[in-house]
């Protein structure tokens, strides 16, 4: 009888591409142990040795008791390996319980959780340095932090998420490249259905002395808000006040790069064993929540609420670049699913006839619409 250590699977046995892709180098012709068939096969050590690298990206084995600071205790993780592989990867039972047999079966624990390491998991770290960065610049020092360069300082950790910020942007390929002559829909709210706007100087971007403090711009700072479609639009100027919308379509006239957030929304976290790519899954992690973060609705001030996004915004737009400079951010719509928002760096000017123009209204495209139904 054969012992593990002359064991050897093939690749439908195996029934991962990440682990057998990984390994095929090191395959030879000979029979599968598992399922007879004579086939290209690896040893059990080697594809036991490949998934514990997989999961050591993201668990811990540890016997030690370690202190959890949520409950207060020391703890010694229970959590089995098995539990584990089940999670993230499944195979026909045999070969699975060798697998097991090769690798530590106890005392296994997420990275996310990891207080006796050094290597916490990187979306819990920036999460909270977000959240901290956010406190700071509402309420401690808004305008100066970026000149001082103290370690341990509040500033040094706010320069520190926005690092890691655009880090994330460059990991994760989040710039976007959109061709001249793309629609972008914008509208205004008004009370009365007749007279209200209909030049592109009334719905571009407003001129700075009417420019309000918004999400990703401070007041007096005009940039353009649109959407993806009228519908969104239509979800995201709603103010339960006013009963009509104007809407028009603006198309851009040269090339632009745009930093495109919800890029995130539909990437799938890569395979623990896919060598190439798992190392994105904390900064998609990271994404996902801060992504909620920005663009969920303000309850409090909005010129206060909406610092932390409007200084993000200065970054990327003035200090950060991507080979060239970012002309725009696409966000997911909060009011409308699978709406797109675009906050352009477009100024009331640059929306109209005019020597810096770059975005251009169609006149037949103004119409008018209910707010409410
Ligand atoms: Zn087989």
């Amino acid at each position: 009888m054969e012992t593990i250590d002359e064991k050897r699977a093939c690749k439908t046995c195996i029934n991962d591409r990440y682990i057998y892709n990984n390994l095929k180098n090191y395959g030879k012709m000979s029979e599968c142990s598992y399922c007879q068939r004579r086939r290209k096969t690896i040893s059990i050590k080697e594809i036991a040795e490949e998934i514990e690298d997989g999961i050591t990206t993201e668990y811990r084995q540890c016997k030690m008791e370690y202190y959890n600071p949520a409950t207060g205790t020391y703890t010694i993780s229970t959590e089995g390996l098995d539990d584990i592989l089940y999670g993230v990867y499944s195979c026909r039972n045999d070969l699975f319980e060798d697998i097991c047999s090769y690798i530590a079966p106890d005392g296994w624990y997420e990275r996310d959780n990891e207080y006796i390491g050094d290597k916490e998991d990187i979306s819990a770290i920036y999460n909270k340095e977000w959240k901290t960065f956010c406190h700071m610049v509402k309420y401690e020092t808004r305008y100066v932090f970026f000149n001082q360069w103290d370690e341990d300082q509040e500033d040094e950790r706010a320069k520190k998420i926005l690092e890691f910020i655009s880090k994330a942007v460059e990991k994760l390929d989040l710039a976007k490249e959109i061709s001249p002559q793309m629609r972008f829909y914008r509208g205004r709210p008004h009370h009365a259905r007749e007279g209200a706007f209909h030049s592109d100087t009334q719905l571009a971007a407003p001129p700075a002395c009417d420019a309000k403090a918004n999400r990703m711009s401070a007041e007096g700072i005009s940039i353009f808000y649109g959407a993806n479609n009228i519908k969104t639009v239509l979800a995201e100027i709603y103010n339960g006040i006013d009963q009509y919308a104007t809407i028009a379509q603006f198309k851009n006239k040269h090339k632009l790069l745009l930093l495109d957030l919800s890029k995130v929304l539909n990437m799938k976290s890569p395979s623990l064993f896919d060598r190439k790519n798992r190392d994105k899954k904390g900064y998609i992690r990271f994404f996902k929540d801060f992504i909620n973060m920005i663009t969920s609705p303000v309850n409090n001030i909005p010129a206060i609420e909406y610092v932390p996004t409007q200084i993000l915004t200065e970054y990327f737009r003035h200090v950060y670049r991507y080979g060239c400079t970012f002309d725009g951010i696409i966000y997911p719509s909060s009011k409308n699913p699978h709406g797109k928002c675009y906050a352009l760096f477009f100024n009331n000017e640059q929306c109209i006839n005019g020597k810096d123009q770059r975005l251009i209204m169609d006149q037949k495209t103004v119409k008018t619409y209910r707010l409410f139904n």
